[in-house]
């Protein structure tokens, strides 16, 4: 086994790995770009060395600084993650070239399998089945119009160097073929470097099912069984599951052998990916990807093995630790790719500061002992107060779950997801939540167009606890403020108002997600307490909980508990497994703006003026009552926001006021 190894990445892979080398006794080595200095991954590591500046252009994908760094660190090989490097035959060839162990297959595989084309007529060679196609050498137009006209319509374009769900066009039609030909061509001559393209028939339906294999450097090859991934969305993916449901054993064997038959073919050594497309029993190579793959935990799951110790173990020249006969599956996994992303937005990758994070009870990076298995797992590469920059891959976490049987897993998957409270850049939570909720998934009716077929529902406006959310913010602002009605602070002079001796106090607020403006009437007589919310007026009582940010109430019968991230004046409330914001607008800030102006006076919520106290050029004291309003069946006063001389009342007894007009005018002393 290595002493020391460097990892030639960042984000969760790199810590990810870092985990098993502290676990196996390895000393790491992290890379960082000016982005990175203070990133998860470097202090996750021993040592760390800088490579560069922020994007990966200048950085994570320059071979020579990597190199250098290997060798000043003494680093003994190279862990290259996934994206960035891990395929790329000249860094391969750079290790060998300085001696350095490469943690993934010989430069020969990588270069066999990283054009699909050529990958396909290989895999022919070996008797593995193919999605009807041509991938010849031959790129004349007239030929390859004359090959899809044959297969029939719909065919796919794939740019044969391509990869990451870029680079392919779907062509329904003959006469459609010539112009998606060009652009396909277009888009991989930039993307890839490289214009050569396949043709596949184009399959409705498909599940995309992959098989993890395994080989050694002494000619030991096995497969870990198989996952499903055809929850995409752009052909990438997005809800990752192994074992892939409703496989037949004689097919799931059938593909596993086709898989180590693949990896055969060319000499494959350490983990690597093949890709089948499948409808109903019948399966079809689509490509091999020769690294660790993002979604390789649910393997871990419900195998019980740590995948990059044997990568390190096979790199460092053992052989694999254990045989086919020896591999077993317990139960079921699903992992969910959390990104900071628009889902309504076309998926559109979101920035920014993550403020607040909280990820569900889990173990991080869980790849203990075999047997010992955690059922929630999170690998994640930031932590609260990271920015998810544009320079990366914008993936906050990835939330794995282990149940007994697939349904398990899935409540445990829905339960993780209501947990998770991330507060900056917008996030495929809720999005993800509904996709494990929604009946063809829960019911394992799986095809890549899952997304796509059940858009509308995926993406309706949902119904959301919007009473129970505003008792929990009114809490946390009730606490925040130091308590209601007790003199405590100078904003409630502004804010409250008399009843038949107690007191009450509207809030006002907008919901940031509709932009619509929201108020609550809280009052306080005695010992009961109300809550107006929308119209409706309920018993009311609050309660901060011992958890921080955490917060309970009742209304009427009902009891909600949850949590709530204040920043600034917006509070973010997290309860009954949705996430709702409320930005809080602060009179009394608002009036104080006035008193250095023009000293506007404005209603709070729409009402009627039940009394005007004061009349023009009346002098009077901070905190004086001026106007008196009426609205949600209580009376609101409001009161001078400092002292001064009122010039103008605008509105008389029994005028109807909207929201936020000017009521009387004062000049501050
Ligand atoms: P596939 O290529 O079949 O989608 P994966 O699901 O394993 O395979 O995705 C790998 C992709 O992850 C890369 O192509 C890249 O877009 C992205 N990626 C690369 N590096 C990182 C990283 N450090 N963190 C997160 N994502 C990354
Ligand atoms: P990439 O290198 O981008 O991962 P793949 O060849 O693995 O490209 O294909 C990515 C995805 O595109 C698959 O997971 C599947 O959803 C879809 N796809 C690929 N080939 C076909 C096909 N012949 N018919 C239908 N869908 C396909
Ligand atoms: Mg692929």
């Amino acid at each position: 086994m290595f002493n020391k190894i460097l990892i030639a990445n960042r984000g969760e892979i790199a810590c990810r790995v870092a985990a098993t080398c502290r676990r196996l006794g390895v000393k790491s080595v992290a890379v960082y770009s000016d982005a990175d200095a203070n990133a998860k991954h470097v202090a996750a590591c021993d040592e760390a060395v800088h490579i560069g500046e922020a994007s990966a252009q200048q950085s994570y994908l320059r071979i020579e600084r990597i190199i250098a760094a290997a060798k000043a660190t003494g680093a003994q090989a190279i862990h290259p993650g996934y994206g960035f490097l891990s395929e790329n035959e000249d860094f391969g060839r750079a290790c060998e070239e300085a001696g350095i162990v490469f943690i993934g297959p010989p430069v020969a595989a990588i270069a066999a399998m990283g054009s699909k084309a050529a990958a396909k007529a290989l895999m022919h060679a070996a008797a593995v089945p193919l999605v009807p196609g041509y991938h010849g050498d031959d790129q004349d137009a007239a030929l390859l119009q004359r090959e899809a006209d044959s297969m029939g319509y719909p065919v796919l374009l794939k740019a044969s160097a391509g990869g990451g769900g870029k680079g392919m066009r779907v062509v329904e039609r003959s006469e459609d073929l010539a112009a998606a030909l060009a652009s396909c061509k277009r888009e991989a001559a930039s993307s890839f470097g490289n214009d050569r393209v396949l043709i596949e028939k184009y399959l409705t339906r498909p599940r995309h099912v992959e098989v993890q294999v395994f080989a050694d450097q002494h000619g030991g090859a096995v497969y870990l069984f198989d996952r499903d991934c055809s929850v995409q969305r752009r052909h990438q993916k997005v809800l990752e599951e192994a074992p892939a449901p409703g496989l037949d054993d004689s097919v799931r064997r059938a593909m596993g052998e086709a898989a180590v038959a693949a990896a055969r073919a060319v000499n494959y050594v350490g983990a690597g990916t093949v890709e089948f497309i499948m409808t109903g029993a019948d399966f079809y190579f689509m490509e091999m990807n020769t690294r660790l793959q993002v979604e390789h935990p649910v393997t871990e799951m419900v195998t019980g093995l740590d995948l990059v110790e044997w990568q390190l173990r096979v790199a460092s020249g053992e052989p694999l630790p254990l045989e086919q006969s020896q591999l077993t599956v317990t139960g079921h996994a699903l992992e969910a790719r959390i990104y900071a992303e628009n889902p309504a937005r076309g998926f559109l990758p979101s920035t920014g500061t993550l403020k607040h994070l909280r990820m569900p009870e889990g173990v991080e990076f869980s790849i203990g002992e075999a047997g010992e298995r955690a059922s929630v797992r999170i690998d994640s590469g930031v932590r609260e107060g990271d920015t998810i920059t544009p320079f990366y891959d914008p993936m906050i976490a990835k939330l794995i779950v282990h149940g007994a049987t697939r349904d398990e897993a899935l409540a445990r998957m829905r339960r993780a997801l209501e947990e998770c409270e991330i507060v900056g850049p917008h996030t495929n939570v809720e999005f993800l939540h509904r996709l494990v909720t929604c009946e063809p998934f829960a019911g394992a009716d799986l095809d890549t167009g899952l997304i796509e077929r059940h858009h509308d529902a995926l993406f309706a406006a949902q119904k959301k606890p919007l009473r129970e959310a505003l008792a929990l913010a009114c809490a946390a602002l009730i606490a925040r403020e130091g308590g209601v009605g007790l003199g405590a602070s100078p904003w409630q002079a502004l804010a409250h108002w008399r009843l038949n001796g107690g007191f009450a106090q509207t809030f006002a607020w907008r919901d940031t997600e509709s932009d619509t403006a929201l108020s609550t009437a809280f009052t306080h007589d005695g010992g009961a307490q109300t809550l107006a919310c929308a119209g409706e007026e309920e018993r009311y009582t609050w309660w901060r909980g011992e958890r921080e940010n955490e917060y309970g109430a009742t209304i009427g019968n009902n009891r909600v508990t949850g949590h709530v991230f204040i920043d600034g004046d917006v509070f973010h409330v997290f309860c009954l497994g949705v996430a709702m914001s409320f930005e809080w607008q602060n009179l009394l800030a608002h009036a104080a703006d006035a008193e250095h102006g023009e000293g506007r006076l404005t209603a709070p919520m729409p009402g009627k003026v039940i009394a005007v106290l004061v009349e023009p050029g009346a002098v009077v004291e901070k905190g004086a009552p001026l106007i008196v309003m009426e609205a949600m069946k209580m009376e609101h006063t409001i009161g001078a926001p400092a002292a001064g001389k009122v010039t103008e009342v605008l509105y008389a007894v029994g005028d109807q006021v909207a929201d936020g007009a000017q009521l009387l005018m004062l000049e501050a002393e």
